[in-house]
Protein backbone atom coordinates (compact mmCIF):
# COMPACT_ATOMS: atom_id res chain seq x y z
CA UNK A 1 0.00 0.00 0.00
CA UNK A 2 0.99 3.64 -0.94
CA UNK A 3 0.04 6.31 1.49
CA UNK A 4 -0.27 8.63 -2.05
CA UNK A 5 -2.39 6.19 -3.84
CA UNK A 6 -5.00 5.38 -0.58
CA UNK A 7 -7.35 7.82 0.21
CA UNK A 8 -7.01 8.97 3.48
CA UNK A 9 -8.67 12.46 4.20
CA UNK A 10 -6.77 13.05 7.32
CA UNK A 11 -8.20 16.07 9.24
CA UNK A 12 -5.75 18.60 11.25
CA UNK A 13 -8.94 20.14 13.96
CA UNK A 14 -11.10 18.07 15.63
CA UNK A 15 -14.62 17.15 14.45
CA UNK A 16 -17.00 19.32 16.41
CA UNK A 17 -20.13 16.78 16.34
CA UNK A 18 -17.82 14.60 17.57
CA UNK A 19 -18.23 14.14 21.56
CA UNK A 20 -16.04 10.70 22.13
CA UNK A 21 -12.28 9.88 20.89
CA UNK A 22 -13.11 7.03 18.99
CA UNK A 23 -15.30 9.16 16.68
CA UNK A 24 -12.98 12.01 16.52
CA UNK A 25 -10.09 9.77 15.50
CA UNK A 26 -11.94 7.81 13.47
CA UNK A 27 -12.85 11.17 11.39
CA UNK A 28 -9.66 12.44 11.94
CA UNK A 29 -7.59 9.42 10.72
CA UNK A 30 -9.83 9.49 7.80
CA UNK A 31 -11.26 5.84 8.68
CA UNK A 32 -15.01 7.05 8.35
CA UNK A 33 -17.18 9.34 7.12
CA UNK A 34 -20.79 10.13 7.72
CA UNK A 35 -23.56 10.29 5.63
CA UNK A 36 -26.47 10.43 7.55
CA UNK A 37 -27.40 10.04 11.41
CA UNK A 38 -25.96 6.79 12.29
CA UNK A 39 -24.82 5.86 9.10
CA UNK A 40 -20.87 5.71 7.72
CA UNK A 41 -19.16 5.06 4.31
CA UNK A 42 -15.87 2.94 5.52
CA UNK A 43 -12.94 4.60 4.02
CA UNK A 44 -10.24 2.40 2.84
CA UNK A 45 -8.38 1.97 6.32
CA UNK A 46 -11.62 1.83 8.05
CA UNK A 47 -12.57 -0.98 6.34
CA UNK A 48 -9.40 -2.73 6.37
CA UNK A 49 -9.61 -2.34 10.42
CA UNK A 50 -13.10 -4.05 9.82
CA UNK A 51 -11.55 -6.66 7.96
CA UNK A 52 -8.96 -7.86 10.03
CA UNK A 53 -11.67 -8.14 12.82
CA UNK A 54 -13.80 -10.27 10.63
CA UNK A 55 -10.71 -11.95 9.69
CA UNK A 56 -10.29 -13.32 13.45
CA UNK A 57 -14.12 -13.72 13.87
CA UNK A 58 -14.54 -15.73 10.90
CA UNK A 59 -11.36 -18.19 11.82
CA UNK A 60 -12.44 -18.89 15.60
CA UNK A 61 -16.24 -18.96 14.56
CA UNK A 62 -15.07 -21.56 11.89
CA UNK A 63 -12.61 -23.11 14.44
CA UNK A 64 -15.53 -23.16 17.37
CA UNK A 65 -17.78 -25.68 14.41
CA UNK A 66 -20.01 -23.05 13.32
CA UNK A 67 -21.21 -22.37 9.47
CA UNK A 68 -20.69 -19.55 7.86
CA UNK A 69 -24.29 -18.56 5.96
CA UNK A 70 -25.43 -15.02 4.85
CA UNK A 71 -29.31 -14.24 5.37
CA UNK A 72 -31.00 -11.13 3.91
CA UNK A 73 -31.61 -7.76 5.32
CA UNK A 74 -34.92 -7.16 4.10
CA UNK A 75 -37.02 -9.57 6.40
CA UNK A 76 -40.91 -10.54 6.23
CA UNK A 77 -43.38 -9.02 9.06
CA UNK A 78 -45.04 -12.57 9.31
CA UNK A 79 -42.21 -13.60 10.38
CA UNK A 80 -41.66 -11.12 13.11
CA UNK A 81 -45.47 -12.15 13.65
CA UNK A 82 -45.23 -15.66 14.43
CA UNK A 83 -42.43 -14.60 17.41
CA UNK A 84 -44.25 -11.87 18.47
CA UNK A 85 -41.87 -9.26 18.06
CA UNK A 86 -43.41 -7.22 15.47
CA UNK A 87 -45.39 -5.77 18.44
CA UNK A 88 -42.83 -6.41 21.05
CA UNK A 89 -39.66 -4.74 19.11
CA UNK A 90 -40.26 -1.33 19.48
CA UNK A 91 -39.26 1.83 17.17
CA UNK A 92 -35.91 0.41 16.56
CA UNK A 93 -37.59 -1.74 14.11
CA UNK A 94 -37.33 -0.18 10.61
CA UNK A 95 -40.52 -1.01 9.02
CA UNK A 96 -41.91 -0.46 5.60
CA UNK A 97 -44.31 -1.42 3.02
CA UNK A 98 -43.50 -2.76 -0.37
CA UNK A 99 -44.95 -1.94 -3.64
CA UNK A 100 -47.23 -4.89 -3.39
CA UNK A 101 -48.51 -3.75 0.05
CA UNK A 102 -46.30 -6.54 1.59
CA UNK A 103 -44.78 -5.63 5.57
CA UNK A 104 -41.30 -5.51 6.18
CA UNK A 105 -38.33 -4.56 8.89
CA UNK A 106 -34.54 -4.19 8.28
CA UNK A 107 -33.33 -6.93 9.98
CA UNK A 108 -31.86 -5.86 13.49
CA UNK A 109 -31.24 -9.19 14.24
CA UNK A 110 -31.86 -12.49 13.01
CA UNK A 111 -33.57 -15.36 15.18
CA UNK A 112 -36.61 -15.41 13.06
CA UNK A 113 -35.21 -15.64 9.66
CA UNK A 114 -32.77 -18.19 10.76
CA UNK A 115 -35.70 -20.07 12.62
CA UNK A 116 -37.48 -20.46 9.76
CA UNK A 117 -34.57 -21.58 7.73
CA UNK A 118 -33.69 -24.25 10.16
CA UNK A 119 -37.18 -25.47 10.78
CA UNK A 120 -38.08 -25.96 6.65
CA UNK A 121 -34.53 -28.03 6.51
CA UNK A 122 -33.55 -29.59 9.33
CA UNK A 123 -35.72 -32.18 10.60
CA UNK A 124 -33.49 -34.88 12.75
CA UNK A 125 -31.56 -35.08 15.85
CA UNK A 126 -28.60 -36.24 13.49
CA UNK A 127 -28.18 -33.47 11.67
CA UNK A 128 -27.75 -31.47 15.22
CA UNK A 129 -26.15 -29.51 16.30
CA UNK A 130 -25.95 -26.89 14.40
CA UNK A 131 -24.41 -23.63 14.81
CA UNK A 132 -24.78 -20.86 11.85
CA UNK A 133 -23.49 -17.58 11.56
CA UNK A 134 -23.28 -14.54 9.26
CA UNK A 135 -20.98 -11.32 9.40
CA UNK A 136 -23.61 -8.63 7.82
CA UNK A 137 -25.24 -4.91 7.69
CA UNK A 138 -27.57 -4.71 10.32
CA UNK A 139 -30.21 -1.62 10.83
CA UNK A 140 -31.75 -0.27 13.93
CA UNK A 141 -33.21 3.06 14.06
CA UNK A 142 -31.35 3.70 17.77
CA UNK A 143 -33.55 6.70 19.48
CA UNK A 144 -29.67 8.80 19.84
CA UNK A 145 -27.31 7.49 17.20
CA UNK A 146 -24.15 8.66 18.36
CA UNK A 147 -20.35 8.30 18.99
CA UNK A 148 -19.64 7.16 15.50
CA UNK A 149 -19.34 3.45 14.92
CA UNK A 150 -20.22 2.81 18.65
CA UNK A 151 -23.92 3.16 18.30
CA UNK A 152 -25.04 3.82 14.59
CA UNK A 153 -27.99 2.71 12.98
CA UNK A 154 -26.32 0.93 10.13
CA UNK A 155 -23.87 -1.07 11.51
CA UNK A 156 -21.92 -4.54 10.76
CA UNK A 157 -22.62 -7.46 13.17
CA UNK A 158 -21.30 -10.96 13.15
CA UNK A 159 -24.57 -13.15 14.95
CA UNK A 160 -24.30 -16.85 15.05
CA UNK A 161 -27.54 -19.42 16.09
CA UNK A 162 -27.04 -22.68 17.86
CA UNK A 163 -29.74 -25.09 17.44
CA UNK A 164 -29.15 -28.48 20.04
CA UNK A 165 -31.53 -31.31 20.65
CA UNK A 166 -31.53 -31.22 24.21
CA UNK A 167 -30.82 -28.48 27.38
CA UNK A 168 -27.10 -30.02 28.17
CA UNK A 169 -26.46 -30.05 24.41
CA UNK A 170 -27.40 -26.41 24.23
CA UNK A 171 -25.27 -25.44 27.06
CA UNK A 172 -22.39 -27.16 25.43
CA UNK A 173 -22.70 -24.86 22.17
CA UNK A 174 -23.11 -21.82 24.63
CA UNK A 175 -19.59 -22.60 26.30
CA UNK A 176 -18.14 -23.49 22.99
CA UNK A 177 -19.50 -19.91 21.75
CA UNK A 178 -18.32 -18.48 25.10
CA UNK A 179 -14.54 -19.93 24.88
CA UNK A 180 -14.59 -18.66 21.24
CA UNK A 181 -15.19 -15.12 22.54
CA UNK A 182 -12.83 -15.48 24.38
CA UNK A 183 -10.40 -16.30 22.29
CA UNK A 184 -11.66 -13.69 19.79
CA UNK A 185 -11.43 -10.67 22.18
CA UNK A 186 -7.90 -11.82 23.23
CA UNK A 187 -6.73 -12.31 19.51
CA UNK A 188 -7.98 -8.52 18.87
CA UNK A 189 -5.64 -7.73 21.65
CA UNK A 190 -8.12 -5.85 23.54
CA UNK A 191 -8.68 -6.37 27.42
CA UNK A 192 -12.00 -7.23 27.84
CA UNK A 193 -14.06 -9.22 30.52
CA UNK A 194 -17.48 -11.32 30.20
CA UNK A 195 -20.17 -10.56 32.43
CA UNK A 196 -23.59 -11.86 33.42
CA UNK A 197 -26.07 -9.68 31.64
CA UNK A 198 -29.84 -9.28 31.33
CA UNK A 199 -31.13 -11.00 28.24
CA UNK A 200 -33.40 -8.25 26.82
CA UNK A 201 -36.29 -8.04 23.80
CA UNK A 202 -34.42 -11.30 22.23
CA UNK A 203 -35.78 -13.08 25.90
CA UNK A 204 -34.25 -16.36 26.95
CA UNK A 205 -32.76 -18.01 30.09
CA UNK A 206 -29.46 -16.21 30.29
CA UNK A 207 -26.47 -14.48 29.30
CA UNK A 208 -23.53 -13.12 29.10
CA UNK A 209 -21.77 -9.86 27.60
CA UNK A 210 -18.52 -9.30 26.49
CA UNK A 211 -16.99 -5.83 27.65
CA UNK A 212 -14.00 -4.00 26.61
CA UNK A 213 -12.55 -1.99 29.54
CA UNK A 214 -12.33 1.55 28.97
CA UNK A 215 -13.08 4.59 30.91
CA UNK A 216 -15.33 5.99 28.23
CA UNK A 217 -17.44 3.05 28.27
CA UNK A 218 -21.39 3.50 28.26
CA UNK A 219 -21.78 0.72 30.50
CA UNK A 220 -21.03 -0.02 34.23
CA UNK A 221 -19.46 -3.39 35.03
CA UNK A 222 -19.85 -4.69 38.44
CA UNK A 223 -16.77 -6.66 39.47
CA UNK A 224 -16.04 -8.88 42.63
CA UNK A 225 -12.50 -8.32 43.69
CA UNK A 226 -12.76 -12.17 45.77
CA UNK A 227 -14.58 -14.23 43.28
CA UNK A 228 -14.79 -14.62 39.54
CA UNK A 229 -18.37 -13.10 39.65
CA UNK A 230 -19.18 -9.88 37.26
CA UNK A 231 -21.88 -8.40 35.93
CA UNK A 232 -23.45 -5.16 34.03
CA UNK A 233 -25.48 -3.10 35.96
CA UNK A 234 -28.82 -4.02 34.74
CA UNK A 235 -28.38 -7.09 35.91
CA UNK A 236 -25.66 -7.30 38.56
CA UNK A 237 -27.34 -8.96 41.93
CA UNK A 238 -27.91 -6.96 45.53
CA UNK A 239 -27.08 -9.04 48.25
CA UNK A 240 -30.59 -9.33 50.45
CA UNK A 241 -30.84 -7.36 53.49
CA UNK A 242 -29.27 -8.95 56.50
CA UNK A 243 -32.41 -9.61 58.87
CA UNK A 244 -32.74 -10.44 62.56
CA UNK A 245 -31.14 -8.52 65.38
CA UNK A 246 -33.80 -6.53 67.56
CA UNK A 247 -36.84 -5.27 65.59
CA UNK A 248 -37.13 -1.61 66.74
CA UNK A 249 -40.35 -0.11 68.45
CA UNK A 250 -42.73 1.24 65.46
CA UNK A 251 -43.09 5.10 66.44
CA UNK A 252 -46.56 6.68 65.57
CA UNK A 253 -46.62 8.06 62.39
CA UNK A 254 -46.13 12.05 62.31
CA UNK A 255 -46.60 14.25 59.78
CA UNK A 256 -43.91 16.94 59.48
CA UNK A 257 -44.10 20.32 57.30
CA UNK A 258 -40.87 20.65 55.04
CA UNK A 259 -41.22 23.17 53.44
CA UNK A 260 -40.34 24.01 49.48
CA UNK A 261 -37.75 20.78 50.10
CA UNK A 262 -37.92 18.20 47.88
CA UNK A 263 -34.90 16.62 46.68
CA UNK A 264 -33.64 13.38 49.07
CA UNK A 265 -30.53 16.06 50.37
CA UNK A 266 -32.80 18.86 51.17
CA UNK A 267 -35.52 17.33 53.03
CA UNK A 268 -32.67 15.06 55.11
CA UNK A 269 -30.88 18.12 55.76
CA UNK A 270 -34.02 19.82 57.17
CA UNK A 271 -34.94 16.89 58.96
CA UNK A 272 -31.51 15.95 60.45
CA UNK A 273 -31.79 12.51 59.33
CA UNK A 274 -29.47 10.57 56.80
CA UNK A 275 -30.45 9.09 53.62
CA UNK A 276 -30.84 5.38 54.92
CA UNK A 277 -33.50 7.11 57.21
CA UNK A 278 -35.53 8.20 54.03
CA UNK A 279 -37.52 6.53 51.64
CA UNK A 280 -38.49 7.60 47.93
CA UNK A 281 -41.00 7.20 45.34
CA UNK A 282 -40.28 7.21 42.39
CA UNK A 283 -42.57 6.76 39.54
CA UNK A 284 -42.10 5.25 36.49
CA UNK A 285 -44.20 4.76 33.18
CA UNK A 286 -44.85 1.03 32.54
CA UNK A 287 -45.79 -0.09 29.26
CA UNK A 288 -48.07 3.50 29.58
CA UNK A 289 -49.41 2.90 33.12
CA UNK A 290 -47.51 4.70 36.08
CA UNK A 291 -46.07 2.68 38.82
CA UNK A 292 -44.38 3.67 42.18
CA UNK A 293 -41.08 2.30 42.92
CA UNK A 294 -39.87 2.56 46.54
CA UNK A 295 -36.28 2.85 47.22
CA UNK A 296 -34.23 4.36 49.96
CA UNK A 297 -33.12 7.62 49.53
CA UNK A 298 -29.34 6.64 48.81
CA UNK A 299 -30.24 3.86 46.31
CA UNK A 300 -31.31 4.31 42.21
CA UNK A 301 -34.01 2.28 41.00
CA UNK A 302 -32.49 0.02 38.26
CA UNK A 303 -34.89 -0.17 35.38
CA UNK A 304 -34.42 -2.97 33.58
CA UNK A 305 -34.90 -5.06 37.20
CA UNK A 306 -38.22 -3.16 37.23
CA UNK A 307 -39.00 -4.24 33.80
CA UNK A 308 -38.21 -8.00 34.33
CA UNK A 309 -40.37 -8.30 37.87
CA UNK A 310 -43.53 -6.42 35.92
CA UNK A 311 -43.20 -8.36 32.36
CA UNK A 312 -43.06 -5.06 30.74
CA UNK A 313 -41.61 -4.54 27.38
CA UNK A 314 -40.96 -0.72 28.11
CA UNK A 315 -40.09 1.11 31.42
CA UNK A 316 -38.96 5.20 31.34
CA UNK A 317 -39.93 7.49 34.90
CA UNK A 318 -42.38 9.11 34.20
CA UNK A 319 -42.72 13.26 33.51
CA UNK A 320 -43.80 15.36 36.30
CA UNK A 321 -46.61 16.53 34.40
CA UNK A 322 -48.34 13.15 33.68
CA UNK A 323 -47.32 12.38 37.46
CA UNK A 324 -49.12 15.24 39.03
CA UNK A 325 -51.98 14.87 36.52
CA UNK A 326 -52.45 11.15 37.83
CA UNK A 327 -51.76 11.52 41.60
CA UNK A 328 -52.40 15.49 41.81
CA UNK A 329 -48.94 15.45 44.00
CA UNK A 330 -46.36 17.75 42.94
CA UNK A 331 -42.65 15.91 42.49
CA UNK A 332 -40.52 15.62 46.22
CA UNK A 333 -43.50 15.15 48.27
CA UNK A 334 -44.91 11.57 46.94
CA UNK A 335 -45.70 8.71 48.98
CA UNK A 336 -46.53 5.37 49.20
CA UNK A 337 -49.66 5.86 51.81
CA UNK A 338 -53.05 6.18 49.70
CA UNK A 339 -51.40 6.28 46.61
CA UNK A 340 -53.59 5.82 43.50
CA UNK A 341 -51.35 3.74 41.45
CA UNK A 342 -49.57 0.63 41.62
CA UNK A 343 -46.38 0.49 44.48
CA UNK A 344 -43.64 -1.78 44.24
CA UNK A 345 -40.50 -1.34 46.90
CA UNK A 346 -37.06 -2.63 46.87
CA UNK A 347 -36.27 -5.35 48.98
CA UNK A 348 -34.38 -2.95 51.13
CA UNK A 349 -37.43 -0.74 52.02
CA UNK A 350 -38.84 -4.08 53.50
CA UNK A 351 -36.36 -4.66 56.29
CA UNK A 352 -36.83 -0.42 57.19
CA UNK A 353 -38.38 0.85 60.09
CA UNK A 354 -39.58 3.81 61.19
CA UNK A 355 -38.70 6.16 57.91
CA UNK A 356 -39.42 8.88 56.25
CA UNK A 357 -41.86 9.22 53.01
CA UNK A 358 -43.97 12.19 51.29
CA UNK A 359 -47.02 12.66 52.61
CA UNK A 360 -48.86 13.03 49.34
CA UNK A 361 -49.21 17.20 49.87
CA UNK A 362 -47.22 19.70 49.01
CA UNK A 363 -44.60 20.75 51.77
CA UNK A 364 -45.14 17.88 53.93
CA UNK A 365 -43.76 14.40 54.67
CA UNK A 366 -44.70 12.02 57.01
CA UNK A 367 -42.28 10.69 59.80
CA UNK A 368 -41.84 6.91 61.25
CA UNK A 369 -43.65 5.64 58.27
CA UNK A 370 -44.23 1.35 57.98
CA UNK A 371 -44.96 -1.25 55.61
CA UNK A 372 -47.66 -2.87 56.87
CA UNK A 373 -48.62 -0.27 58.97
CA UNK A 374 -48.77 2.42 56.70
CA UNK A 375 -49.17 1.23 53.23
CA UNK A 376 -48.55 -1.35 51.27
CA UNK A 377 -46.93 -2.96 48.19
CA UNK A 378 -48.04 -5.12 45.82
CA UNK A 379 -44.65 -6.60 45.32
CA UNK A 380 -41.19 -5.90 46.35
CA UNK A 381 -37.75 -7.61 45.13
CA UNK A 382 -34.30 -6.28 43.70
CA UNK A 383 -35.39 -3.04 42.32
CA UNK A 384 -32.29 -1.15 42.73
CA UNK A 385 -28.58 -0.30 41.36
CA UNK A 386 -25.83 -1.85 43.46
CA UNK A 387 -23.29 0.56 44.28
CA UNK A 388 -19.58 0.35 45.74
CA UNK A 389 -20.87 0.22 49.09
CA UNK A 390 -22.98 -2.95 48.36
CA UNK A 391 -20.78 -6.38 48.82
CA UNK A 392 -21.12 -9.23 46.65
CA UNK A 393 -24.47 -11.19 46.53
CA UNK A 394 -22.04 -14.66 45.71
CA UNK A 395 -19.80 -14.45 48.10
CA UNK A 396 -19.52 -11.32 50.55
CA UNK A 397 -16.57 -9.88 48.63
CA UNK A 398 -15.38 -6.01 48.10
CA UNK A 399 -17.10 -4.66 44.61
CA UNK A 400 -15.33 -2.43 41.95
CA UNK A 401 -17.66 -0.45 39.88
CA UNK A 402 -15.40 0.29 36.23
CA UNK A 403 -16.53 1.13 32.97
CA UNK A 404 -16.85 -1.02 29.64
CA UNK A 405 -18.39 -1.00 26.40
CA UNK A 406 -20.66 -3.96 25.28
CA UNK A 407 -18.96 -5.34 22.21
CA UNK A 408 -20.22 -9.27 22.31
CA UNK A 409 -23.45 -10.79 23.28
CA UNK A 410 -24.20 -14.28 23.70
CA UNK A 411 -27.45 -16.00 24.91
CA UNK A 412 -28.98 -19.01 25.22
CA UNK A 413 -32.71 -18.89 24.14
CA UNK A 414 -33.92 -22.14 24.61
CA UNK A 415 -37.20 -23.10 22.86
CA UNK A 416 -38.66 -19.21 23.12
CA UNK A 417 -38.31 -18.65 18.89
CA UNK A 418 -38.62 -22.48 17.97
CA UNK A 419 -41.57 -23.07 20.35
CA UNK A 420 -43.55 -19.93 18.68
CA UNK A 421 -42.42 -20.69 15.31
CA UNK A 422 -42.83 -24.07 15.45
CA UNK A 423 -39.67 -25.09 14.52
CA UNK A 424 -39.34 -28.70 15.72
CA UNK A 425 -36.96 -31.77 14.84
CA UNK A 426 -37.58 -35.16 15.38
CA UNK A 427 -35.68 -36.89 18.75
CA UNK A 428 -34.08 -40.43 18.45
CA UNK A 429 -37.71 -41.86 19.66
CA UNK A 430 -39.35 -40.47 16.48
CA UNK A 431 -41.11 -37.58 18.83
CA UNK A 432 -41.20 -34.05 17.65
CA UNK A 433 -39.09 -31.66 19.70
CA UNK A 434 -38.87 -28.08 19.47
CA UNK A 435 -35.04 -27.13 19.23
CA UNK A 436 -32.56 -25.58 21.85
CA UNK A 437 -31.37 -22.51 20.62
CA UNK A 438 -28.73 -19.76 21.44
CA UNK A 439 -27.74 -17.01 19.74
CA UNK A 440 -24.48 -14.86 19.96
CA UNK A 441 -23.32 -11.50 18.88
CA UNK A 442 -20.55 -9.58 18.23
CA UNK A 443 -20.53 -5.72 16.98
CA UNK A 444 -17.50 -6.09 14.47
CA UNK A 445 -17.64 -2.16 13.85
CA UNK A 446 -18.41 -1.84 17.56
CA UNK A 447 -14.88 -3.21 18.38
CA UNK A 448 -13.04 -1.04 16.05
CA UNK A 449 -14.12 2.30 18.06
CA UNK A 450 -14.19 0.34 21.26
CA UNK A 451 -10.39 -0.56 20.59
CA UNK A 452 -9.73 2.71 19.72
CA UNK A 453 -11.22 4.22 23.32
CA UNK A 454 -9.51 1.69 24.87
CA UNK A 455 -5.86 2.42 22.97
CA UNK A 456 -5.57 5.91 21.99
CA UNK A 457 -3.04 9.10 23.19
CA UNK A 458 -2.67 12.60 22.23
CA UNK A 459 -1.13 11.93 19.39
CA UNK A 460 -4.15 9.41 17.75
CA UNK A 461 -5.01 5.87 17.71
CA UNK A 462 -2.90 3.22 19.17
CA UNK A 463 -3.81 0.14 16.96
CA UNK A 464 -3.89 -3.25 18.91
CA UNK A 465 -1.37 -4.89 16.33
CA UNK A 466 -4.05 -7.51 15.37
CA UNK A 467 -6.38 -5.52 13.93
CA UNK A 468 -4.64 -2.55 12.76
CA UNK A 469 -5.66 -1.37 9.07
CA UNK A 470 -2.13 -1.93 8.36
CA UNK A 471 1.37 -3.48 10.85
CA UNK A 472 4.27 -1.04 9.29
CA UNK A 473 4.30 2.29 8.00
CA UNK A 474 7.84 3.03 5.89
CA UNK A 475 8.56 6.76 5.82
CA UNK A 476 11.57 7.44 3.85
CA UNK A 477 13.05 11.02 5.37
CA UNK A 478 14.22 13.21 2.48
CA UNK A 479 12.55 12.13 -0.57
CA UNK A 480 15.19 13.83 -3.33
CA UNK A 481 17.97 11.27 -1.97
CA UNK A 482 17.99 8.52 -4.22
CA UNK A 483 19.58 5.95 -1.50
CA UNK A 484 16.85 6.92 0.72
CA UNK A 485 13.95 6.20 -1.69
CA UNK A 486 15.33 2.60 -3.00
CA UNK A 487 15.87 1.28 0.34
CA UNK A 488 12.58 2.68 1.74
CA UNK A 489 11.52 0.93 -1.81
CA UNK A 490 13.65 -2.65 -1.09
CA UNK A 491 12.55 -3.04 2.68
CA UNK A 492 8.99 -2.38 1.38
CA UNK A 493 9.15 -5.22 -1.28
CA UNK A 494 11.07 -7.48 1.49
CA UNK A 495 8.32 -6.77 4.19
CA UNK A 496 5.69 -7.51 1.73
CA UNK A 497 7.23 -10.89 1.00
CA UNK A 498 7.20 -11.73 4.77
CA UNK A 499 3.63 -11.33 4.40
CA UNK A 500 3.76 -7.91 6.54
CA UNK A 501 0.97 -5.52 6.06
CA UNK A 502 2.88 -2.91 4.99
CA UNK A 503 2.48 0.84 3.39
CA UNK A 504 5.06 3.26 2.10
CA UNK A 505 4.88 6.72 2.71
CA UNK A 506 5.94 8.29 -0.07
CA UNK A 507 4.31 11.33 -0.46
CA UNK A 508 6.33 14.02 -0.89
CA UNK A 509 5.76 15.58 2.50
CA UNK A 510 7.41 17.38 5.33
CA UNK A 511 9.14 14.28 7.84
CA UNK A 512 6.99 16.39 10.33
CA UNK A 513 3.52 15.88 8.74
CA UNK A 514 4.45 11.67 7.93
CA UNK A 515 5.24 11.51 11.34
CA UNK A 516 2.02 12.95 13.09
CA UNK A 517 -0.23 10.74 9.99
CA UNK A 518 1.51 7.92 11.26
CA UNK A 519 0.65 8.54 14.72
CA UNK A 520 -2.71 9.94 14.02
CA UNK A 521 -3.31 6.38 12.05
CA UNK A 522 -2.11 4.36 14.41
CA UNK A 523 0.62 1.93 12.45
CA UNK A 524 1.66 0.04 14.82
CA UNK A 525 5.45 0.31 13.93
CA UNK A 526 7.18 3.04 11.88
CA UNK A 527 10.36 2.50 10.39
CA UNK A 528 12.30 5.59 9.71
CA UNK A 529 15.11 5.56 6.81
CA UNK A 530 16.68 9.42 6.94
CA UNK A 531 20.13 10.60 7.09
CA UNK A 532 21.60 7.23 9.54
CA UNK A 533 21.16 5.21 6.70
CA UNK A 534 22.97 7.66 3.99
CA UNK A 535 25.95 7.54 6.31
CA UNK A 536 25.82 4.84 8.50
CA UNK A 537 23.46 2.03 6.49
CA UNK A 538 21.61 2.33 9.87
CA UNK A 539 17.43 2.75 9.90
CA UNK A 540 14.91 3.10 13.05
CA UNK A 541 12.14 1.08 14.05
CA UNK A 542 9.76 2.81 16.63
CA UNK A 543 6.72 1.16 18.03
CA UNK A 544 3.78 3.32 18.39
CA UNK A 545 2.32 1.33 21.75
CA UNK A 546 5.18 2.67 23.79
CA UNK A 547 7.83 4.39 22.03
CA UNK A 548 10.13 1.85 22.28
CA UNK A 549 12.79 2.52 19.31
CA UNK A 550 15.77 0.46 17.89
CA UNK A 551 18.33 1.05 15.50
CA UNK A 552 18.73 -1.72 13.22
CA UNK A 553 21.00 -2.50 10.37
CA UNK A 554 19.32 -2.33 6.89
CA UNK A 555 20.33 -5.85 6.14
CA UNK A 556 18.18 -8.17 7.80
CA UNK A 557 15.86 -5.35 8.96
CA UNK A 558 12.63 -7.33 7.12
CA UNK A 559 13.13 -10.67 9.16
CA UNK A 560 14.02 -9.10 11.97
CA UNK A 561 10.71 -6.72 12.10
CA UNK A 562 8.58 -9.62 10.60
CA UNK A 563 9.47 -11.97 13.71
CA UNK A 564 8.43 -9.22 16.11
CA UNK A 565 5.00 -8.64 14.39
CA UNK A 566 4.72 -12.86 14.44
CA UNK A 567 5.65 -13.45 18.23
CA UNK A 568 3.26 -10.52 19.43
CA UNK A 569 0.44 -11.90 17.53
CA UNK A 570 1.15 -15.12 18.61
CA UNK A 571 1.51 -14.49 21.86
CA UNK A 572 -2.22 -12.93 21.82
CA UNK A 573 -3.72 -16.41 20.85
CA UNK A 574 -4.93 -18.37 23.83
CA UNK A 575 -6.01 -21.80 23.66
CA UNK A 576 -8.98 -23.79 25.04
CA UNK A 577 -11.79 -23.58 27.55
CA UNK A 578 -12.21 -20.76 30.25
P1 LIG B 1 -26.73 -2.02 23.24
O1 LIG B 1 -27.10 -2.46 24.63
O2 LIG B 1 -25.35 -1.42 23.15
O3 LIG B 1 -27.77 -1.22 22.56
P2 LIG B 1 -27.73 -4.51 22.36
O4 LIG B 1 -27.65 -5.24 23.64
O5 LIG B 1 -28.99 -3.98 21.87
O6 LIG B 1 -26.64 -3.34 22.38
P3 LIG B 1 -27.27 -6.95 20.89
O7 LIG B 1 -28.63 -7.15 20.40
O8 LIG B 1 -26.76 -7.77 22.00
O9 LIG B 1 -27.06 -5.39 21.22
O10 LIG B 1 -26.31 -6.97 19.62
C1 LIG B 1 -25.05 -7.66 19.56
C2 LIG B 1 -23.89 -6.70 19.48
O11 LIG B 1 -24.04 -5.75 18.43
C3 LIG B 1 -23.73 -5.86 20.72
O12 LIG B 1 -23.03 -6.56 21.71
C4 LIG B 1 -22.96 -4.66 20.21
O13 LIG B 1 -21.58 -4.92 20.22
C5 LIG B 1 -23.42 -4.52 18.78
N1 LIG B 1 -24.37 -3.41 18.61
C6 LIG B 1 -25.64 -3.35 19.05
N2 LIG B 1 -26.22 -2.20 18.70
C7 LIG B 1 -25.27 -1.49 18.02
C8 LIG B 1 -25.26 -0.21 17.39
N3 LIG B 1 -26.33 0.57 17.39
N4 LIG B 1 -24.12 0.18 16.77
C9 LIG B 1 -23.04 -0.61 16.75
N5 LIG B 1 -22.99 -1.82 17.33
C10 LIG B 1 -24.09 -2.27 17.95
MG1 LIG C 1 -26.67 -6.75 24.13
Amino acid sequence: MRYSKVLIPTLKENPSDAEVVSHRLLLRAGFIRKLTSGVYNYLPLGLAAIRKVERIVREEMNRAGAQELLMPMVQPADLWKESGRWEQYGPELLRFTDRHEHESCLGPTHEEVITDLVRREVHSYRDLPLNLYQIQTKFRDEIRPRFGLMRGREFVMKDAYSFDASDQDADVSYQAMRDAYHRIFSRCGLSFRAVEADTGSIGGSFSHEFMVLAATGEDTLVICQACSYAANMEKARVRPPAGGGDEPVLLALERVETPGKRKVEAVTEFLGISPQQLVKTMVYLVDGRLVAVLVRGDHEVQPVKLKNLLGAVEVELADDDRVFAVTGVPTGYLGPQGLAIEVVADQEVMAMRNFVIGANEKNFHLKNANVGRDFSVAQSADLRQVTEQDRCAVCGGQLELTRGIEVGHIFKLGDKYSRAMQATFQDSEGVEQPFVMGCYGIGVSRVVAAAIEQNHDEHGIIFPLPIAPVQVVILPLGAKEAAITTAAETLYEELGRQGIEVMLDDRDERPGVKFKDADLIGVPYRVTIGKRFVQEGLIECRRRRDGQTETLPMTGAAEHLAGLIRAELAALAVPGRV
